[in-house]
């Protein structure tokens, strides 16, 4: 139905780092597709997400890092803002072009003080209503003489209950994955002060009643199990099983929302970041309307309308946030209906009626995109990072990776060689070569002889009938949240253009326009221009950037994603036609160049334990080398320290190309054993393999081997290198045998 509201609700970004892909995958990129489409099909769209800035990861992150909380939220919310930008997310403009009664998004931050404010109105009307408990915790305090504080469970580490494994949490060890109660912990100690002593005390907090809505959360999940995938069924079933229980709502920590009651005991307390964070979808959808539209307009999107109609509310997400969202989030949203009739806990909590605050109707929520391990892993810290990754890459070339590699049923990879086949083999070899065909063929037309005046749909509708049905198929995909699928149905219509220039051979008659055969194979160029509009306008969720080039190519003026998604179909637009030459679309992708720059980010890596993952190639460089100029100040090692680098004399016996790694030679060395060793080194800018051999140099005997793009490297050759691309290798003054010590 055209015209219907939609809430898009997009998982909250944690502001403590940037993105990833893995995040990209699961939650930033398949909301951004939907609402594009729903836009298109003349759907209102309301999305909404943020920064979550509360919570001790950040609070953590900050005292490691000696700055304050406030800092480290502002440089996140700001890299991941930007990112998501980047990216091609619509989070801009705020209001839909076509009018504000279409809706728009906005992306907003856990720190605004109009979230705050709105999320302690909605604590004290819960509070009002009875939905609280109060209940004594047992908490660990560090005991300091400016008086001491408490410890939020990351604040605290010890030896596991379970495994014994050290460098456990205060509730839960990551190695063996149990969770426990804090006094559980073995050897525990303050993690930011190992030194100060700890003991437990008594704490109170108010804790949300889950248990009162666990009848209506059963019968919700019940009607929406046509709707849920198998993942969102069988993780809310788990949870509704085990009985739900009451729900801390605040805790000890000054970084959060203060609890907006009045009295001592209070102070130091805050609004858990579970419980505010999460009600960033309504507070977002509020603030939109206040700021952008009339104070009012977000009830459209929120509450069953006049008519009946009920907004239709998709949440995106990480498949670990699934409870969070069919179970504690429509809890809360039931406790603000039942306190907003003035019911208490005595009363029996119902489903959202007419005129109320509707629940979800249905969470996509994606499996994980995993990174490809082994000898990648070194490197993961630049390569898959969001804003290091668009510093390199063609957004398009991402999303359209990620959406044909989509996590939907099962979990997948992410690798560099399959990322260069599938833009180089699908993306460009079957969508950007046929438009650039179809558009370059058109271009070599004599003047007043253009692809339109051979336009015959008579000859194609064979053609017409099967994008007619693409165009359905696509479509129930992505009704259905199958990204995958879809894309991949889009890609056959480019198929279809392609085999169909294949057999009616337009280039044989481009000299001789009017001869045999010439009329039906003219048309079916004049056609691919069609196509191509189809494809621009079907390929706009996905890649928005190459859709509106191809867009402005075709001649076609404003913006593709204003256009409707039907008229992908319509054969009877006015043909139209772009003055300017036509370029391709994408570029290819060269995976030697790729590889060779995920070494050299890995080697910078290695060398640069806190580089920031945020930067790209580029800016590694720079990096580096401003590292060099840094004043002399040492830090001093120990001279045990020292003496532990086992430094040998080896002599290069051969030297050839690495082949995985266009700037890595394979080094063997005589190293006084039988065997010998062999070293990667990135050398080749500076020797050729002729210049090394023979030569006796200082090597590094004892670091750990590590495979370097499939070769594994034992060791590492000593060289200068005077930081302005000056490099040479420590060399020998006179013979000594191989092996020998240096010291
Ligand atoms: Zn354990």
């Amino acid at each position: 139905m055209a015209g219907e509201h939609v809430l898009i609700c997009v998982a909250w970004p944690y502001a403590n780092g940037p993105l990833h892909l893995g995040h990209v995958a699961g939650c930033y990129l398949p909301p951004d597709i939907q609402a594009r489409f729903e836009r298109a099909k003349g759907n209102r769209v309301l999305m909404v997400s943020g920064s979550d800035e509360h919570g001790t990861p950040i609070t953590v992150s900050a005292e490691t890092n000696g700055v304050s909380p406030q800092d480290v939220v502002d440089k996140y919310h700001a890299i991941n803002t930007k990112a998501l930008l980047d990216l091609g997310c619509s989070w801009e403009p705020n209001v839909d072009p076509r009018g504000v009664d279409f809706g728009g998004s906005l992306f907003n931050r856990t720190s605004d003080e109009d979230h705050h404010k709105i999320v302690s109105e909605n604590f004290i009307s819960l509070l009002n209503a009875g939905l609280f408990e109060k209940k004594v915790m047992q908490q660990y305090y560090e005991i300091r003489e400016d008086g001491g504080r408490f410890l939020p469970d990351r604040y605290v580490e010890g030896d596991c209950p379970n495994c014994n494994a050290p460098g456990a949490r205060g509730d839960q060890c990551d190695e063996c994955g149990v969770t426990y109660e804090a006094h559980e912990l073995q050897n525990p100690k303050s993690k930011m002060n190992p030194e100060a002593s700890i003991e437990i005390r008594d704490t109170e907090h108010f804790f949300y009643r889950l248990d009162l809505f666990q009848e209506a959360l059963e019968e919700h999940a019940i009607q929406r199990q046509t709707v849920w995938k198998s993942n969102v069924k069988a993780m809310t079933k788990q949870w509704l099983d085990m009985g739900l229980r009451p729900r801390a709502v605040t805790r000890d920590l000054d970084w959060g929302i203060p609890l907006p009651l009045k009295g001592e005991e209070w102070d130091g307390k805050c609004i858990y970041v579970w419980f505010e964070a999460v009600q960033g979808y309504y507070s977002c959808a509020k603030l939109w309307s206040q700021r952008h539209a009339s104070s009012d307009d977000w009830e459209k999107w929120w509450k069953t309308g006049e008519d009946g109609v009920k907004p239709r509310h998709l949440y995106f997400l990480g498949k670990d946030n699934i409870p969070f969202h069919t179970v504690i989030w429509p809890a809360l949203i039931m406790g603000l209906n039942h306190a907003a009739k003035g019911l208490t806990a005595s009363d029996k909590p119902s489903l959202p009626e007419p005129g109320e605050l509707q629940l979800e109707d249905n969470v996509p929520a994606m499996e994980y995109l995993m990174l490809a391990g082994g000898q990648f892993s070194k490197s993961r810290k630049h390569a898959v990072w969001l804003p290091s990754f668009l510093d390199r890459f063609d957004p398009d070339t991402l999303r359209y990776y990620l959406s044909i590699n989509m996590p939907e049923n099962h979990d997948t990879d992410f690798n560099w060689p399959d990322f260069v086949e599938k833009i180089n083999s699908e993306l460009i070899a079957a969508y950007g070569n046929f438009v650039h065909r179809v558009l370059t063929l058109g271009a070599r037309l004599p003047l007043g002889r253009g692809l339109d005046s051979f336009e015959d749909l008579s000859f194609c509708n064979e053609e017409m009938e099967k994008l007619e049905n693409l165009h359905i198929e696509i479509t129930n995909s992505l009704e259905k949240h199958r990204y995958k699928e879809a894309l991949r149905n889009v890609m056959r219509a480019a198929q279809l253009g392609n085999q169909m220039l294949q057999s009616a051979t337009p280039w044989k008659f481009l000299k001789d326009l009017d001869g045999d055969g010439a009329k039906e194979s003219m048309a079916k160029l004049s056609f691919g221009w069609r196509i191509s509009r189809l494809l621009s306008i079907m390929t706009q969720p996905f890649l928005p950037f190459s859709a509106q080039k191809l867009w402005n190519s075709l001649g076609e003026e404003g913006d593709v994603s204003q256009v409707s998604w039907q008229s992908a179909i319509d054969w009877n637009t006015q043909f139209k036609s772009s003055d300017v030459d036509p370029e391709p679309l994408f570029k290819r992708l060269d995976l030697d160049e790729i590889l060779a720059q995920e070494q050299e980010l890995a080697s910078n890596d290695s060398n640069d334990n806190n580089s920031d993952p945020t930067h790209g190639v580029k800016g590694s460089k720079k990096k580096k080398k401003e590292e060099k100029k840094m004043p002399e100040g040492t830090t001093h090692l120990d001279f045990e320290t020292f003496m532990e680098v086992e430094l040998k004399v080896g002599k290069i016996m051969n030297v050839t190309d690495h082949e995985n790694a266009d700037k890595l030679f394979v080094v063997t060395i005589d190293d006084g054993t039988e065997v010998g060793r062999t070293i990667c080194a990135g050398l080749k800018e500076y020797y050729t393999a002729e210049q090394m051999i023979g030569k006796s140099v200082v090597f590094v005997a004892n670091l750990k081997p590590r495979k370097l793009r499939g070769v594994m490297s034992e060791g590492m050759m000593l060289a200068a290198d005077d930081g302005e691309g000056g490099v040479t290798l420590v060399t020998l003054d006179g013979e000594i045998a191989p092996g020998s010590q240096v010291r």
